[in-house]
């Protein structure tokens, strides 16, 4: 029986084997992204670092509770187990890095609850409140949640594929997502492709838009901030249909723009990019939300702060791209800062 138990050993331990970060997926999760530490950060911020490290060590034996990119860990890690069974010894799969910015100390409850929830996190990036950049590149991140959107904005002008999450209780959320699929949703522009397009939509009204739009047909849009994280999605994605398998990830692009009238150019410019969709949604200025709730996505990313507010309303688990001319304008798409008049 000691044979069969190091045996087991050993099979957990080549579960949990790290693959090179480039031929990784690099996903990398702050620690409040993954879990829900709110409790923790408020008696932090209310009786300062000394009590709040002795109060997690004192609870270190307790898992901390699922934060909002935990379902989406959750999923990429259910993608690595079926891509394991298809090519055993596969290192092109999902790897995830923690980033903390938290006391060491505190690396013990977070240990424990990644051990609780049977997560296979190997890599954890202590960054001791230094900007996470450097590290980010070093992994090669595909994709990178933080519930901070100054470190986000931050790595999107080096461009690192990220996005800001918010508090959301996940909890219930999770019985209602897909446990064999991984679904990912996202807006098209700002978020795919580049605000060259938005620009024109924001400052000179939608019949402009539509006239550039038609006029520039054929003329793929740049890309934006997360055009390379659907890229890896799918090359991944090829790995199933190699084998003629079900593939478990499933990719949405949920855009406001209209089918007829503007969504040639996105799916011309995806084509000329080599890339798939699974699903094109196209709802001509209609709300995302009632359509995001029956897609369950287990994470959805939008450039403007007014979609991620009502999706989140509706229970969708959003991440926001802070990037581009959305940013000028608030959650109830009015304009913050009145752009510079020409003299
Ligand atoms: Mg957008």
């Amino acid at each position: 029986t000691a044979k069969r138990a190091s045996e087991e050993q050993q099979k957990r331990n080549k579960k949990k084997q790290n693959p090179k970060p480039r031929n990784a997926v690099t996903i990398a999760v702050s620690s409040r992204t993954l879990f829900n530490m709110e409790e923790e950060r408020k008696l932090f911020k209310e009786q300062g670092l000394e009590k709040y490290v002795a109060y997690q060590k004192e609870h270190e034996s307790e898992p901390l509770r699922p934060g909002p990119a935990f379902p989406f860990v959750k999923a990429l890690m259910n993608v690595n187990d079926r891509l394991r069974q298809l090519y055993p010894g596969e290192e092109e799969l999902f790897d995830i890095v923690l980033m903390t910015n938290n006391h060491a100390q505190v690396g013990v409850r977070l240990i424990n609850s990644i051990k609780h929830y049977d997560l296979a996190i190997e890599r954890f990036c202590m960054t001791g409140g230094r900007s996470p950049i450097g590290y980010l590149k070093a992994y090669m991140t595909n994709l990178y949640l933080s519930k901070d959107a100054e470190k986000v904005t931050e790595a999107i002008e080096e461009g690192i594929a990220a996005a800001t999450m918010f508090n959301q209780d996940v909890q219930d959320m999770q019985s209602q997502l897909s446990e064999t699929q991984l679904r990912v949703a996202f807006d098209g522009d700002g978020v795919l492709f580049s605000d060259e397009s938005e620009i024109i939509f924001k400052q000179e009204g939608l019949d402009a838009f539509l006239t550039n739009e038609q006029r520039l047909e054929n003329q793929p849009l740049a890309e934006g901030p997360l055009k390379c994280f659907l890229e890896a999605l799918g090359k991944l994605q090829r790995k199933f249909y190699a084998k003629n398998e079900n593939c478990p990830i499933r990719t949405y692009l949920v855009t406001s723009r209209g089918a007829d009238s503007s969504g040639a150019r996105v799916l011309k410019t995806l084509r000329s990019w080599g890339l798939e969709i699974d699903e094109a949604l196209f709802l001509a200025g209609a709300p995302k939300a009632p359509l995001l709730q029956k897609i369950k996505p287990h994470i959805f990313f939008d450039d403007q702060m007014c979609h991620i507010e009502k999706a989140r309303k509706k229970g969708t688990i959003s991440a926001h791209v802070p990037y581009g001319i959305a940013q000028k304008y608030d959650n109830k798409g009015k304009l913050i800062e009145t752009p510079p008049k020409p003299e």
